[in-house]
């Protein structure tokens, strides 16, 4: 086929396919205009020794050759090769050059909508790559809990928001679930926070908590110095119990919303009213599939709330986890779990 002749056909194409095909003909010859900074940031993590292989998780590896337009490195320990990309979030995207620009819009929440026109990707890609980011940052910063500590649930409907309709029954965002009480139609979110930084936000079952949906939430970051404020929720007690640690409950039935001006869990109900309000408000409601990763994030808005820059502490933060790509591909075992959870 002569040049005329491939450039004529190429015209035919989608302005959506050039695009991909322009991308993924520059990775082929190692043209890639820029090395993406997720990409650089991961391969000065590597390259200081700070990382870790992909496949066994020993710390001694050497450089092994570029491969497409990335580093490649070799194991001491099982003898595989990895690149920067291996295990995290990036690990087999096809459009690299446009994972900056991604991460940057994403953080600015804007729509899929707006981020497919800005970007010339579809949706489906837009929306898979926000939840592989997401999965990044689900175990970073990740302390114990010291000092009166907050604790209490929060239900969001069960929702398969964005699944092709198979029973027709779609229930509107917002609706209420047809049976009364709390039931498997309800997923409880445990919301955890001590009084300094620490925070922590789980999707724990569905239907009514149990003490090990609480233990597994929290139970590896108390402490005998965490003094637990919840609700006289049977569960808390026992789980308190159970730890040996210091326990206030409120009795909501009775109005008590304070005790010795100090024992509450005003600042996690707040938390609560902030989580659905940016849920709904930014995202028209999410997937319970996919709840998790949106926990994750509002918890890392936090706590970079004072950052200068957002999207590069991000970026560094979310390309230190090789677990990311194992996690996101365990997404449905996750959700299909936390649904025989039922009860
Ligand atoms: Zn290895």
């Amino acid at each position: 086929m002569k040049k005329e002749a491939i450039k004529a056909y190429f015209m035919t194409l989608t302005r959506e396919t050039r695009q991909s095909l322009i991308g993924e003909l520059q990775e082929l010859d190692g043209l890639s205009s820029s090395t993406p900074k997720c990409q650089e940031y991961r391969r000065n993590i590597l390259d200081n020794k700070q990382g870790c292989c992909s496949h066994c998780g020993h710390t001694k590896y050497v450089k092994f050759g570029k491969d497409k337009g990335s580093q490649r490195y070799k194991c001491k320990a099982c003898q595989r090769s990895f690149t920067e990309y291996s295990g995290t979030w990036m690990a087999g995207l096809h459009q690299k050059d446009k994972i900056d620009d991604y991460l940057q819009l994403m953080l600015e929440e804007k729509s899929l909508d707006k981020i497919k026109e800005m970007l010339s990707i579809n949706k489906k890609t837009a929306f898979d790559w926000r939840h592989k980011i997401l999965s990044s940052i689900e175990h970073v910063d990740k302390d114990g809990f010291t000092g009166i500590t907050e604790s209490d649930e929060t239900f969001f409907l069960h929702s398969e928001k964005g699944k092709q309709k198979v029973d027709g029954k779609p229930r509107k965002r917002g609706g209420s679930s047809t049976k009364r009480g709390v039931n498997s139609d309800h997923i409880a979110v445990i919301v955890t926070q001590d009084r300094k930084h620490q925070i922590d936000l789980t999707v724990a079952t569905a239907g009514r908590l149990k003490k090990v949906d609480i233990d597994k939430a929290i139970g590896g970051r108390i402490s005998n110095q965490t003094i637990l404020c919840s609700d006289s929720h049977v569960s808390y007690k026992g789980f308190a119990i159970e730890n040996q640690i210091e326990h206030h409950p409120l009795r909501s039935d009775l109005k008590q919303r304070v005790k010795k001006g100090v024992y509450h869990i005003q600042h996690v109900n707040s938390t609560h009213h902030r989580l659905k309000k940016w849920v709904d408000n930014i995202f028209w409601g999410v997937s319970t599939k996919y709840l998790q990763q949106y926990l994750n994030w509002f918890r890392m808005k936090k706590n970079l709330k004072e950052s200068k820059q957002l999207v590069k502490e991000f970026a560094e933060i979310s390309v230190e986890d090789i677990g990311a790509y194992s996690r996101y591909e365990q997404l449905t075992d996750r959700y299909n779990n936390l649904l025989s959870t039922q009860n």
